[in-house]
């Protein structure tokens, strides 16, 4: 007997009672590796000693005071962090308490701005297909994720949505990258004309698009491209980093590896490494100074932002990887696990594309590659399938089985600790060599 809402009404997880850097283990005494870091959550793996000793002294001092009346240390020293990790202009960090509302945060943010310069008739925004922004409305909204949002439709702001930049599924026959990038940019600003320009007020997209894509990374310039579109109508450029920021590309923004930066950027997941729920959004001089010498303040606010203990432990995660050098781990580990993953997964079929950057990698499972990679009906429900398989086997992915008409396909998301060794990511391709061939023969029979 249950009383809590489980994600499945009909079935009741495992009970976790533990876990130590990459491992996991159930009440019943199962163990499992955590290939996925939750959902690209738990960037230090578990049982960090540092990060739990900070939690641990933050509650032995204050856990909790409101911020209508107390700023905290903790809460201090995380922005300072931040801002220093930085490019130059992103200086103000508003402390949150997950991806969903650092989303919500960041188009109220982009909607003050534009109402203290005197635009208020700026209110559009454009977001990209097959996106994940976050489950409450605004941000559900916002994200392109047509399983999520069809129930909800009556519920959400109109926003507008392009393509998104994604090669493998959106390019033309023979069309090269330096053409499909300047077609899938120039799909924002036939967009913007389309809307009306004046009207426009922000154009948001993940810099490395995760759930609902699987690891998709731009093409080369197709950012650049962006920045400068979105500089030309004054469109403001916010970059969701939920899941790709705080060094899970091997950079600790994933912006700065396509050479510009953004207006606003959300940050969650690994910002906290799970050890607290937190997320945050940072911005630039020039959207702060407007509210500053505006109206003075942000018209926004949550009980529990800017937590002393969720800072805390978020500080003391960043303070570590930052101690650890864990960003050129996480590029030389991601290299070795995408050589890997290759290696192992492309003689299969079923594996239509391995892509990602750093330690965070999709498979995307097709029909067959030689046939024309034509996803499998979103009856099977085959990434989620290959997820049980996994996890039967000691292995946790994260997948996204999604619909045909949009595109999205099967694939499974791969983004574990900052800390797994060579020796583990073997283990892991091997277990998930082996539960994608149990799955396919499962579906076969
Ligand atoms: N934005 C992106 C890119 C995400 O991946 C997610 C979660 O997966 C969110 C926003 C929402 O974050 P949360 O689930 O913490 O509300």
């Amino acid at each position: 007997m249950t009383y809590l809402f489980h994600r499945s009404l009909n079935n009741t997880p495992p009970a976790i009672v533990g876990g130590l850097g990459i491992n996991l283990w159930d009440s019943a005494g199962n163990t499992y590796i955590d290939a996925s870091g939750g959902a690209a959550v738990s960037c230090l793996g578990h049982g960090h000693p540092a990060v739990i000793a900070a939690i641990k002294k933050q509650v032995d001092e204050i856990a909790y005071a409101h911020t209508g009346f107390f700023t905290s240390e903790p809460a201090e020293k995380l922005a300072a962090n931040l801002v220093q990790s930085a490019p130059n202009g992103l200086n103000h960090v508003l402390l949150v308490s997950g991806g969903s509302e650092a989303v919500e945060a960041a188009i109220k943010m982009a909607r003050q701005y534009y109402i203290e310069k005197g635009y208020p008739q700026r209110y559009n925004i454009i977001a990209r297909k097959q996106s994940y922004h976050g489950n409450t409305l605004g941000a559900l909204a916002t994200g392109g994720n047509i399983p999520r949002r069809e129930n909800f439709l009556p519920l959400l702001i109109q926003t507008h949505h392009i393509d998104p930049c994604f090669y493998f599924r959106y390019s033309y026959d023979q069309e090269d990258e330096a053409c499909y990038a300047e077609r899938a940019a120039r799909s924002l600003e036939n967009k913007i004309l389309e809307l009306g320009p004046e009207t426009v007020m922000a154009f948001v997209a993940e810099t490395v698009v995760g759930a609902t894509s699987g690891a998709v990374p731009a093409v080369l310039d197709y950012f650049k491209k962006i920045r400068e579109i979105c500089d030309r109508y004054g469109i403001l450029l916010i970059l969701d980093e939920v899941m790709c920021g705080m060094g899970r590309t091997g950079y600790q923004w994933a912006f700065e590896a396509e050479g510009i930066q953004p207006d606003i950027c959300t940050i969650a997941k690994g910002l906290g490494g799970g050890y607290q729920p937190i997320g945050a959004v940072i911005a630039t001089d020039e959207i702060y100074d407007a509210m500053k010498l505006g109206s003075g303040s942000f018209q926004h606010g949550h009980t529990y932002m800017a937590h002393p203990t969720a800072a805390a432990a978020a500080l003391a995660v960043q303070e570590t990887i930052q101690r650890e050098n864990l960003l050129s781990a996480v590029k030389e580990r991601g290299d070795y696990f995408a050589q890997m993953l290759r290696n192992s997964l492309e003689d299969l079929d079923c594996v239509g594309d391995i892509r990602g950057r750093g330690l965070l990698w999709g498979v995307e499972l097709v029909q067959n590659k030689k046939d024309g990679n034509r996803p499998f009906s979103p009856s099977v429900n085959l990434a989620t399938k290959l997820k049980k398989t996994a996890f039967k086997n000691g292995l946790i992915i994260y997948p996204n089985s999604g619909t045909i008409n949009g595109r999205d396909g099967d694939h499974i998301l791969l983004a574990p600790p900052f800390i797994i060794s060579h020796n583990e990511i073997d283990n892991v391709i091997a277990i998930l060599k082996n539960s994608i061939k149990e799955t396919m023969m499962d579906i076969d029979n």
